[in-house]
Order: C-alpha cells, then sequence, then structure tokens
C-alpha cells in the first residue's frame, strides 16, 4: 500500500467518527494542557498517573523492533532499485550532520547574546558530575555496525544494527527470485499488521500525554524552575527558533513546499514526542506521521527516521551549546573562537552518541564540558531542571528528523504531493 491510500479498517466506527469532530492531535493538545493542571494541582501525588503513563510508553516501545523491521525489509523489496538506498543513505547522513553542526551553532549564539548565566548565582557544589566512561571510538561505532547476531540485535532493539541487517537481508529477498517471494509477502502482512497497531496506540495517546506530564508538572514546582528561568527561557526560544525558522525555512525555501503542512502533519508525533522525551519511543508515531500525513514513501520514511532517531539530535545539540555557555557565564569563564568550534565538534559527535531516550542528553553534556574544561559539577544543577529541557530538545529531534525525511523524499522526486498537500490527521 502506498502512502495515502485507504487501508484496511482500522478501527471502530464511533473513534473515526470522534476523530473528525476533533482530531488526534487536538484530543492530545487537550490532554497536555489538562496533565499540566492536574500536575500543578495534584503536587508530588500526580506521581500516582506514573504507571498510566509507563504503560503507554511500554506499549509504544512494543511496537519499535517488528515496525522498524518489517517496514524497512517491505520498503527495500519494493524499491525497484536497491542501489537508491546507497545515494539516499549518503544524502540522509550529510543532511542529519549539517542540520546538527547548525543546531549546535544556534544554541551557542542565543545563549551567547541572551547571556541566561550572567547575574546568576548558584553553588556547583562538589563533585565532578556523573561518569561517563570514554566516547566510543570511531572504529568500534563501525564495527558495532553488523551484528554478529540478528536475532540479539532485535531482541536488544539495537536499531543501527537491525537497520543494516533488514537492509542486507531486503537486498538479499529481492535477488533470490521466486523462491523468496512467501517470504516477502510474511513481511508485508507482518507491517501492515504493525501499522493498524500503530494506530491503535495512537488511539491511547491522549490518555499517555495526560499522565506522562501530569507526573513532570506535579514534580516541577514554579520555585525549583525559577532561578533557571532564564537559561529555561533561552533554551525554548533556540528551539522554536530551530523549527520555525530554520526547518520551516529550508521546507519553503530549499524543498519549495508548505511549512504550515509540515508541522500540521508532524504534530502527533511532535507532542508525543514532547511528553515522552523520547524520540526512540517516538518513532512508531514518527513513521506513521511521514507516510499518513507528510507523504513520505515507507521505503524511505522506514530508513530515515530510525536512522534519525538513532543519530539526529538537532535539540539535543542546541542543549549542549546553550547549557556549555550559559555554564561559562556562570563561573565567569570566557570561551575563546577555538572553544566555541570544539563545543561544535564535540556537541555534534555527543549527539550523534545519544540515545533517544529521556535523559540521555544530560550524560552526554559531560562529555562536552570536559571538552572546553567546565566544571563538570554543573551537570548537577541542570539535572535538577532536566526534563523540561528534555522535552524540548526532544521535540526538535522529532522535527529535525521529519523534515530531512520529507527533504530526502522530495529530492527522489518520490514525496506524494497530495497527501502532504492535505496533512490531513491520522484516523
Ligand atoms: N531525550 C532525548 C531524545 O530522546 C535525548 C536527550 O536526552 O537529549 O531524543
Amino acid at each position: 500500500m502506498t502512502a495515502g491510500q485507504p487501508g484496511p479498517r482500522r478501527g471502530p466506527a464511533w473513534y473515526g467518527a470522534l476523530c473528525r469532530v476533533c482530531p488526534l492531535w487536538q484530543q492530545i493538545f487537550v490532554a497536555l494542557l489538562l496533565g499540566a493542571l492536574t500536575g500543578a494541582l495534584l503536587g508530588e501525588r500526580a506521581s500516582g498517573l506514573a504507571p498510566v503513563g509507563d504503560l503507554f510508553i511500554n506499549a509504544i516501545k512494543m511496537l519499535i523492533v517488528p515496525l522498524v523491521f518489517s517496514t524497512l525489509v517491505v520498503g527495500i523489496t519494493g524499491m525497484g532499485d536497491p542501489q537508491a538506498m546507497g545515494r539516499i543513505g549518503l544524502k540522509t547522513v550529510a543532511i542529519y550532520l549539517l542540520t546538527t553542526a547548525f543546531a549546535i551553532a544556534l544554541g551557542l549564539a542565543a545563549a551567547t547574546l541572551l547571556q541566561p548565566g550572567v547575574g546568576v548565582t548558584l553553588s556547583l557544589g562538589e563533585g565532578s558530575g556523573p561518569d561517563v566512561g570514554d566516547a566510543p571510538k570511531l572504529a568500534e561505532i563501525l564495527v558495532g555496525l553488523v551484528p554478529s547476531n540478528p536475532l540479539a540485535a532485535l531482541a536488544d532493539g539495537n536499531i543501527l544494527q537491525i537497520i543494516v541487517f533488514a537492509i542486507a537481508l531486503a537486498i538479499a529477498l529481492s535477488l533470490s527470485g521466486k523462491a523468496a517471494e512467501p517470504v516477502i509477502r510474511v513481511f508485508e502482512g507482518l507491517a501492515e499488521a504493525m501499522i493498524t497497531l500503530t494506530g491503535f496506540v495512537m488511539a491511547l495517546a491522549p490518555i499517555g500525554v495526560f499522565a506522562l506530564i501530569a507526573v513532570v508538572a506535579g514534580q516541577y514546582g514554579l520555585a525549583m524552575l525559577w532561578p533557571l528561568a532564564k537559561v529555561i527561557a533561552v533554551m525554548g526560544l533556540a528551539c522554536l527558533l530551530q523549527v520555525f525558522v530554520v526547518y520551516s525555512g529550508l521546507m519553503a525555501l530549499v524543498m519549495r513546499l508548505n511549512p504550515l503542512r509540515y508541522l500540521r502533519g508532524s504534530l502527533d508525533a511532535l507532542l508525543v514526542a514532547f511528553s515522552s522525551a523520547s524520540s526512540s519511543g517516538t518513532l512508531p508515531m514518527s513513521l506513521a506521521c511521514a507516510e499518513k500525513q507528510l507523504g513520505v514513501p515507507r521505503s524511505i520514511a522506514a530508513f530515515v527516521l530510525p536512522v534519525g532517531a538513532t543519530i539526529n539530535m538537532d535539540g539535543t545539540a542546541i542543549y549542549q551549546g546553550v547549557i556549555a555557555v550559559f555554564v561559562a557565564q556562570l563561573v565567569g569563564v570566557d570561551l575563546s573562537w577555538a572553544d566555541y568550534g570544539l563545543i561544535v565538534l564535540t556537541g555534534t559527535l555527543a549527539s550523534i552518541g545519544t540515545a533517544g531516550v529521556p535523559g540521555a542528553g544530560l550524560i552526554m553534556l559531560s562529555i562536552v564540558l570536559a571538552q572546553v574544561g567546565l566544571p563538570l559539577a554543573a551537570v548537577g544543577v541542570i539535572a535538577g531542571i532536566d526534563r523540561i529541557l528534555d522535552m524540548a530538545r526532544t521535540g526538535v529531534n522529532v522535527a529535525g528528523d521529519l523534515m530531512v525525511t520529507c527533504w530526502v523524499a522530495k529530492s527522489e522526486r518520490a514525496l506524494d504531493r497530495d497527501v502532504f498537500d492535505a496533512a490531513r490527521t491520522a484516523e
């Protein structure tokens, strides 16, 4: 089935009717506001809702491995020209690196101009921050891309290894003629079923988002956020600029697509990313949005998005830039141009190495701070407000993945304009 075609029946009639009156993104949005209100009213007691949020997250995580594996195999076997994969792969990684380096520069510029750390007095305390160990070496990363045991890769949910195995298997299946056809059909059936299942889990998103936000809002009182309000505001501003100016600008000027349609079509995934603070966890939603609402063919979305959820973290890169400058201002260190260059380099690498799970960026922050000789104890101060920053950066991470996915599809002349221009709401 290509993007935009009506699929098999995906749910009861009443749910379809509900979504026509109040589209899913509006349901999630209302849930988000109600969750914040509930959390503010209940305070710490809102943590009683945590199991509901965890249930939702587990339900999404349950989808990731079979969904990514089957849709990627089906996408590539249906591609006609498996060699296109090499070209798409290079393009994807190049654009991801470029947008990440830009994002970190934006974070540095925002914090340098707006000076969130100037005039703030905070005790950094003793200690050296969390022990992050040594960053993995490039050769180790490359060797680790090929799974010695593909079943172990599937069981561990190692997305990059799963992508490599799925591509290899799909190419072999395409070249194996009649004997392999039943296997391809099994994957087609599995992919279709996983997409149906994603629809079911998405229908639960308003409940999950409500619980997730209520717990966070209950935990973080204003008293806790206030001393660091300036850095939160600068981070928020830089994230908004990245999405509304950089991504939307690229959409309009380079891709010649309506940025409002891109934002509208991405909204379901962005709201889930924001409330779950996990871009890997949002992957099923991102895949559904890309295919059903942005008109990206499955063969491209199934490759570009899982790679993005693993290596492309523009929001995390902005965060590294903002916090590094903030900490420098806090301790009164003047950063040189060389320091800025080093932060862009290590921040880009650190964001690639950041897992798409809550709080991962905080751990990687230590690497960036250590590179420019800033005190690692600052990580402890940031940890207190990290969830709020994490929600913002994860939203940007997912928005970036979806923007690049549209870009790659457009450059391959594969974007379904009818679906993109309609930017429907998933039912
Ligand atoms: N939570 C982020 C994500 O999943 C990663 C981070 O902590 O920066 O995209």
